[in-house]
């Protein structure tokens, strides 16, 4: 809540590997709201279709596939796919590689929207992904959008994924993210883009302990 006791929403967007992910969870830690990581439902719907064997073209079994679906996070903020936790699934290069194309369903799109503004509603809540200042909460109170260089991005990502013992090389991670990003830049429904009235950050050459206090600094909070 605020000091004027309204809830309110913090919304930062931007391409994969720009710290949006690290830097939410760390504001809403300082400021104790609640952080909601999209992308993560995002991947967990992907994950989900996956397992089912079910192409994104088939629009009646996406259908019941959502319709069955229930997504939740536990203390730790990892993802449950009907109760049970995916959180390494989810992160992997299989549903980083086939992603862009589940989200762009308006199927999935429109039902992971309203449990994201159900979510928003009720309390005071950081969120990151790619079209939230402009479709989920597009009169969010403060607004970001974060930008780094591809090359520090894939680096990022894939020391990330080496740590969890995923066998990839830099160049498939660098092929990943630019593709992920034509496919989120240019779709049709909600597609990344920054909103007219977010501050965008350059996080190529700060770190994460300044990407939070630049927000914390916009918020007006002492940390
Ligand atoms: O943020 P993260 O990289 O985990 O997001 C995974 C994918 O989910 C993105 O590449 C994008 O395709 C999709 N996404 C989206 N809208 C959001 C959050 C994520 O389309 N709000």
């Amino acid at each position: 809540m605020s000091k004027s006791g309204e809830n309110y929403v913090i919304a930062i967007d931007g391409g994969s590997g720009t710290g949006k992910s690290t830097t939410a969870k760390i504001v809403a830690k300082t400021l104790g709201i609640t952080y909601l990581d999209t992308g993560a439902m995002y991947r967990a719907v992907t994950l989900a279709a996956l397992d089912a064997g079910l192409p994104a073209e088939d629009g009646p079994a996406m259908d019941n596939l959502l319709a069955n679906l229930k997504l939740g996070f536990d203390a730790e903020n990892h993802i449950l796919i009907n109760g049970v936790c995916r959180e390494s699934e989810i992160r992997g290069m299989k549903v980083s590689s086939n992603v862009s194309v589940y989200c762009a369903l308006p199927s999935v799109r429109a039902a992971l929207t309203a449990q994201q503004r159900e979510i928003g509603k009720k309390q005071s809540c950081i969120l990151d992904g790619r079209d939230i200042g402009t479709v989920v909460f597009p009169d969010a109170k403060y607004k970001f959008f974060m930008v780094t260089d591809v090359k520090v991005r894939a680096e990022r990502r894939y020391k990330e994924l080496l740590e969890k013992g995923e066998k990839v090389t830099l160049e498939e991670v660098l092929e990943n993210l630019v593709e992920r990003d034509r496919l989120d830049s240019s779709r049709a429904n909600a597609p990344l883009k920054k909103a007219d009235d977010a501050i965008e950050i350059d996080t190529t050459h700060i770190s994460i302990q300044q990407q939070v206090q630049k927000i914390l600094d916009y918020v007006g909070v002492v940390a």
